[in-house]
């Protein structure tokens, strides 16, 4: 089965065809380094990985570029307060960032591109617009979209044409949907800028917010590319402005499907400092929850659905990974005793290829549910429907050692999408103990090259092979990744 996806752009289901497949070009907003993530960000990066994963497992090749913004309205003013260089100012939170990714067990994209290392590439998609037509001067020496003349304004928040007023104009980079006018490209020096200023064809200035994503994208994955991921408030203005520059500048469609999570809540309110109800991540692990506690929580509600963030939810996130913690250990306790290490060694293969593998229809329900628009509530479900049916064998005295190896290997395989059991031995494939099998039936019959052709196959699947008295043991080769 295909995976599926909701395209914010059609409003609709699709099925999810890459332009030219397998490569896939992942575009995914990310933060304004002027402060510590809070939770509700991180739910958005949590969407994105599981996205990420969920592609690379259909086997994709996934290129994900996640920006920095680390010039803006606000970065600029936060360094102003703090008193020191905007990049000294950034810095501090871009480390916090990446720390706080490892903690949450987000694998990391492919390029973390700076606004401040692409403000060259900003002004030559700026200057393009001007040439084109589509961008202008202010009095003030700033640059603006005018959305009048892109006609297609507006397809992504599906605004009402009649409403947009254009030749008004909005300097700020965040305004409401009935504020939908013409923005800023290219912001002209002022003196609340400080020292933040940078030389263009247009004199001194800044790029606006909405250019910093348009340059860096194309940049690194082309015109067009397949998705573009980030929260629902991302939709208007930031991607509406996005699409409008990126379709003008180059006459082609820019991006295929855009995907936004829901918003998060806190205790069913809006989450605010001011409320009292405002979360980073430091925060929660200060009151000693663990980063794939909050990594299962923040999983475990669908991703277009509002997640309403409570403590009781992170109490059941805890009680929930203690049951598959405590299903891991029993499988492992009941596998043949080299499996329970990091080490494989196959039981009587004969025996084994006449066992019923009865936990294939479980991660096959897992799968399913996530090609269905990463419905990781149900993917959960068939998890735990896998937990509930083991425990139940193992109970009535019908789990071999073989069903035991199998249900490890699930939990290894599902958890390659999941990544909340880092302790879970990851085991080899059926095909690569079928090759380290047949590699040694090729040498008992003295046939070394072949042996050797087998060898190095598993070898290239980073799986290594340790021959034993009466038959092999496999284990993990270090470098090599899932
Ligand atoms: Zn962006």
């Amino acid at each position: 089965m295909a995976l599926s996806i909701y395209n914010t752009l059609t409003r609709r289901l699709e099925e999810f065809a890459p332009i030219q497949a397998p490569q896939v070009g992942l575009y995914t907003c990310g933060p304004t380094v002027y402060d510590f993530a809070h939770i509700g960000n991180f739910r958005a990066y949590i969407f994105e990985d599981l996205l990420r994963r969920t592609l690379r497992l259909q086997g994709f090749r996934v290129t994900q570029v996640m920006n920095l913004t680390d010039v803006d309205d606000k970065t600029i003013r936060g360094s102003q307060a703090a008193g020191v260089q905007l990049d000294d100012f950034t810095r501090q939170y871009k480390e916090a960032f990446f720390e706080d990714l490892r903690t949450l067990a987000i694998e990391p994209a492919e390029h973390y591109p700076a606004a401040t290392a692409h403000i060259a590439e900003m002004i030559a998609l700026i200057a393009k617009l001007l040439a084109k037509g589509y961008a202008y001067h202010s009095e003030d020496g700033s640059i603006y979209f005018s959305i009048a003349k892109f006609k297609p304004y507006g397809q992504l928040a599906h605004l009402d044409r009649d409403g947009l007023r254009s030749g008004a104009r909005i300097a700020q980079d965040e305004y409401q949907k009935e504020n939908a006018s013409d923005f800023a490209l290219w912001k002209a020096w002022q003196a609340a800028d400080g020292a933040t200023a940078w030389e263009s064809p247009w004199g001194r200035g800044r790029p606006g917010w909405h250019i910093e994503c348009s340059a860096m994208s194309m940049k690194y994955l082309g015109k067009s590319f397949e998705l573009h991921t980030g929260g629902v408030d991302n939709i208007f203005p930031h991607h509406e402005n996005e699409i409008a520059q990126s379709e003008a500048a180059t006459g082609k469609p820019f991006v295929k499907y855009w995907l936004h999570c829901a918003h998060l809540v806190v205790d069913g309110r809006k989450m605010a400092k001011s409320a009292g109800n405002f979360f980073t991540l430091r925060d929660l692990l200060q009151r000693g929850y663990t980063g794939r506690e909050i990594r299962y929580a923040l999983l475990s509600v669908h991703y277009r659905q509002v997640l309403n963030f409570t403590f009781e939810a992170l109490a059941a996130a805890r009680g929930a990974l203690k049951r598959l913690d405590e299903f891991a250990e029993k499988m492992q306790n009941q596998s043949p005793p080299a499996a329970a290490g990091r080490e494989f060694q196959p039981v009587n293969a004969e025996l084994q290829s006449k066992i019923e593998n009865w936990v294939a229809g479980h991660v096959a329900a897992f799968t399913r549910a996530l090609e269905d628009d990463l419905n990781t509530s149900l993917a959960l479900a068939a998890l735990f429907d896998l937990v509930y049916e083991g425990n139940k064998r193992l109970a009535a005295g019908a789990l071999t050692p073989a069903q035991a190896h199998q249900a490890l290997q699930a939990l290894a395989q599902i958890d390659r999408v999941l990544d909340v059991q880092p302790g879970i031995t990851p085991l080899p494939p059926q095909t690569i103990i079928d090759l380290a099998q047949a590699r040694l039936e090729a040498r008992r019959r003295k046939d070394f090259a072949a042996a050797d052709r087998l060898r190095r196959q598993v070898e290239a699947q980073g799986w290594i092979i340790q021959d034993t008295a009466e038959d092999f043991k496999l284990k993990r080769s270090g470098a090599a990744s899932s």
